[in-house]
């Protein structure tokens, strides 16, 4: 295992966190195994001025756990959108029960915005975009609003829209740091499987990407996660990660739907801590 960075690097006002900072800073990150990446981000960079923000759902157990063994106690956002499968909420429940999270925020719309806004319960499926606008991405915003940073469970593997994903990016007011950008869909079971981690219950029954019910389905085989998401709409992302106004570190890109194999070097050490994010698991 490799040492971590150097623990000298300044804090980064994010506010004027330039690109030139931002490449800077995904460099030295880059350099370390995920979860020293994390420790560097949570306790160096940005100690109290960053979150995580989970979705609590298919492969959320990964990036929570790793969080938690660094500090329980770290910030995490779960955007309760009034909409989620009853098994999501339960599973939120069970996974910071089980990782012992000691400051998990469900933040969502007011009831006033809800009553106003999707007064039929219904607006996801006439105009899935302004019901995520409300249920989710200005909560998320309202929410931010105390911090610097946030880290994403993204992954590049997940759709095509992500495909490029770099490890850190500024949306304009955020650092956001992508830790497992580069990990396969083996990595992550990997993990999972590894450290017995529960699974959220809709995995068993074929959903690989877990959101609000009504625009959620099961996965169909050879298809994007993400592709499961808002059948029916010209729709892959729910507008929360807003167009990046940094550039990121290059590092290798998987073509879409491309399949990953965990090779034993990869499994072993995803196990004790994930790989580097300069590992070639991100084939
Ligand atoms: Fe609304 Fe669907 Fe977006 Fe949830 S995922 S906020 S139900 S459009």
């Amino acid at each position: 295992m490799s040492e971590p960075v150097a623990m000298s690097v300044p804090r980064i006002p994010a506010m004027l966190a330039p690109p030139d900072l931002v490449v800077d800073l995904e460099s030295r990150l880059a350099e370390s195994l995920v979860t020293q990446a994390l420790q560097i981000a949570l306790k160096e960079i940005f100690p109290g001025r960053i979150a995580v923000v989970s979705s609590f759902g298919a492969e959320s157990a990964v990036l929570l756990h790793m969080v938690a063994v660094i500090d329980a106690a770290t910030p995490v956002l779960f955007i309760d959108t009034g909409r989620h499968f009853g098994e999501t909420l339960e599973y939120r429940d069970r996974l910071i029960g089980h990782l012992g999270l000691k400051d998990v925020r469900s933040i969502g719309p007011s009831a006033e915005e809800a009553a106003t806004l999707d007064a039929d319960f219904n607006r996801a499926t006439w105009d899935p975009d302004g019901c995520c606008a409300f249920r989710k991405v200005r909560p998320l915003e309202r929410a931010l609003a105390g911090f610097d940073a946030w880290i994403t469970g993204r992954k590049r593997f997940q759709g095509a829209t992500r495909s490029g994903l770099p490890i850190v990016e500024f949306d304009g007011t955020h650092v956001k740091v992508n830790p497992l950008a580069n990990w396969s869909a083996a990595g992550i079971e990997a993990y999972i499987a590894g450290h017995q981690l529960p699974v959220h219950p809709l995995v068993a029954l074929g959903y690989r990407s877990i959101s609000c019910a009504s625009c959620s389905s099961i996965s169909r085989p050879g298809e994007d996660p993400r592709a499961a998401r808002w059948r029916g709409f010209n729709k892959t992302e729910c507008g929360i990660h807003r167009p990046i106004a940094g550039r990121g570190l290059s590092l290798s890109k998987p073509s879409r739907g491309t399949k990953t194999t965990a090779t034993a070097v990869e499994t072993a050490e995803t196990m004790m801590s994930g790989p580097s994010l300069l590992s070639k698991t991100c084939s």
